[in-house]
């Protein structure tokens, strides 16, 4: 139930790919905030989040963490694979918005 409740946060919202009741395919997007924050506190700090698009400008960060260690970065993943109009997982974007309004600093990656 805990691994479906973050993907209800993180891919639900943010994630165009994302499927219920998949939830054992996930990504390292999702894993990411699995391993570090509960439901609770990561509901806590999407609340802070302002509306905003993403941008990719976090890329080089965010390809060394979460990209890298991805199951689906090899045929499965079509914005890893430079597919025109294919966004990256949800918890890319979420992790991307967090750095960018300063939830979150790079050391804590
Ligand atoms: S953007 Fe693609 S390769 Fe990177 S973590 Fe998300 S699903 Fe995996």
């Amino acid at each position: 139930m805990k691994e479906h409740s973050h993907a209800s946060i993180v891919c639900g919202p943010y994630c165009r790919f994302y499927k219920p009741g998949k939830e054992e395919m996930a990504c390292a997007g999702l894993l990411f905030f699995q391993k570090r924050w509960s439901e609770e506190q990561l509901r806590g700090l999407c609340a802070k989040l302002s509306p905003m698009a993403w941008n990719g400008s976090e890329d080089e960060s965010l390809s060394a963490t979460l990209c890298r260690l991805c199951e689906f970065r090899i045929d499965g993943c079509g914005f890893r694979e430079g597919e025109a109009d294919s966004p990256p997982c949800g918890g890319y974007i979420l992790l991307e918005l967090l750095l960018r309004q300063g939830l979150l600093q790079p050391d804590d990656l």
